[in-house]
């Protein structure tokens, strides 16, 4: 009989994926299911990218090659971090390439948590084992607890508001520190909120961080989840919070080419980190990742560099793209009866909180009792598929979240569907 491990026991199936599922089978079976449930946008890899992998997957390029990625690749990410986003100290030895940002995620946990079996003694805890703290803004996208805790990390989870925009203030994050502190998560702009820190708000986090770094906190780091810096339009500029110099060696920033080039089966993520710490931080992600999966398909490395350095104006057009969809949902959803919704201003998710409708029946005869139970309601009475958002932490159990990765006029087809379901709730 197959025993399985009590790790894999623990862990939740992706309810996303769930009901991405279950819509493309509806949608298998003939029915006309509008799904707003992918977390991957409609675009396209360009061609360019394209045209890169194949001309190196032809020219034989297909053998092992270093573990975190070859040296011009790694160099080309340096640059980006450096030019873009004004991460200090950062060559291509500060970069660790891996196979998307949740394998990068699950393999710098790895790196930066200990779990009671694994810890040796020592260090900063006097002898005993002490379980280190990752701190979580939530609702948050679903991997980061799994991950954490899979490598003995404990998620203390730091409530947000659709007041406050789903946004963490510094003040919040400094209750919150403790000398357990080892990392604090980051995700802006925000799946599943598609809300984003502002500089100023992100500077007086840096500045908490750098303070508790200095007294109670000398173990914390700072993981800054960037995998949608590209994909703004709400007039909030995008800040990268390891280009503090008072931080930057205490933050780790991750990103990947999924979302901004319409790359998620290509699997392509990394981190960058600066200076001394950003160098001994890249080496423990090869000694892991090296016994894990070793570099990632070889063939994509020049595509990597052609996204970078060349598809600018694709990302652009796709960011205008994405600016009016997101214009034409904060604009249905704010008309519809007792929704409250925080504005999306990045990324393509809208997060409504519906919850002022939990208690009434559907049109069909469904008790609605929880953003699962309207889920549910919509997707097999409406045709329409949200994804529920009680796995996304804290208040997500109130809210769905809909991805507007599909057309303007889907948005609108969806965005009637949803009223008409409001409007039959008795
Ligand atoms: N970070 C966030 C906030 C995400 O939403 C996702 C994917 O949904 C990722 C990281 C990881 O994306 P990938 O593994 O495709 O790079």
């Amino acid at each position: 009989m197959l025993s399985v491990s009590r790790r894999v026991q623990a862990l939740k199936p992706s309810v996303t994926i769930a009901f991405m599922n279950r819509a493309k089978a509806m949608q298998r079976a003939g029915k006309d299911v509008l799904s707003f449930a992918a977390g991957e946008p409609d675009f396209d890899t360009p061609q360019s990218v394209k045209d890169a992998a194949i001309k190196s997957l032809l020219a034989g390029q297909t053998k092992y090659m270093p573990t975190l990625g070859d040296p011009d690749t790694r160099a080309a990410i340096a640059k980006k971090l450096t030019e873009e986003n004004g991460i200090p100290n950062c060559t291509g030895e500060h970069i660790a390439i891996g196979a998307g940002g949740k394998h990068s995620l699950f393999v710098l946990c790895q790196v930066l948590l200990d779990d009671s079996t694994t810890w040796s003694g020592g260090g900063s805890s006097g002898g005993e084992y002490v379980q280190p703290e990752v701190l979580l803004p939530v609702p948050a996208w679903v991997s980061y607890v799994p991950c954490a805790e899979i490598a003995g990390g404990k998620v203390i989870e730091i409530p947000t508001t659709v007041e406050n925009g789903f946004k963490a203030s510094a003040e919040e994050i400094r209750r919150a520190i403790t000398p357990r502190t080892r990392l604090l998560v980051l995700n802006s702009p925000s799946n599943p909120c598609g809300t984003m820190y502002t500089p100023e708000e992100l500077q007086a986090i840096g500045r908490v961080v750098a303070e508790a770094a200095a007294t109670i906190a000398p173990n914390i780091t700072v993981l800054s989840d960037e995998l949608y810096e590209k994909i703004i339009y709400g007039g909030i500029p995008h800040f990268s919070i390891g280009s503090m110099p008072e931080i930057a060696e205490r933050v780790i920033t991750l990103n990947g080419l999924s979302k901004a080039y319409g790359m998620t089966g290509w699997r392509i993520g990394y981190t960058g980190a600066s200076g001394a710490f950003g160098k001994k931080f890249t080496d423990a992600m090869a000694t892991m990742q090296g016994q894990m999966s070793t570099n990632i398909t070889s063939f994509t490395y020049p595509a990597i560099r052609i996204a970078l350095t060349q598809c600018a104006e694709e990302v652009e057009s796709r960011r205008v793209a994405f600016a009016k969809r997101a214009e034409v949902i904060n604009a249905r959803l704010t008309k519809l009866p007792s929704i409250k919704t925080a504005r999306a201003t990045g990324a393509f998710y809208a997060f409504p909180d519906i919850s002022a409708h939990f208690g009434k029946t559907s049109k069909g005869g469904k008790k609605i009792d929880s953003a699962m139970s309207m889920c549910e309601a919509m997707l097999e009475e409406n045709y329409i598929a949200f994804v529920p958002g009680e796995d996304f932490g804290g208040c997500g159990k109130n809210h769905v979240r809909i991805s507007f990765a599909c057309s303007e006029q889907q948005i609108n087809a969806g965005m009637d569907r949803f009223g008409q379901f409001l409007a039959d709730l008795k």
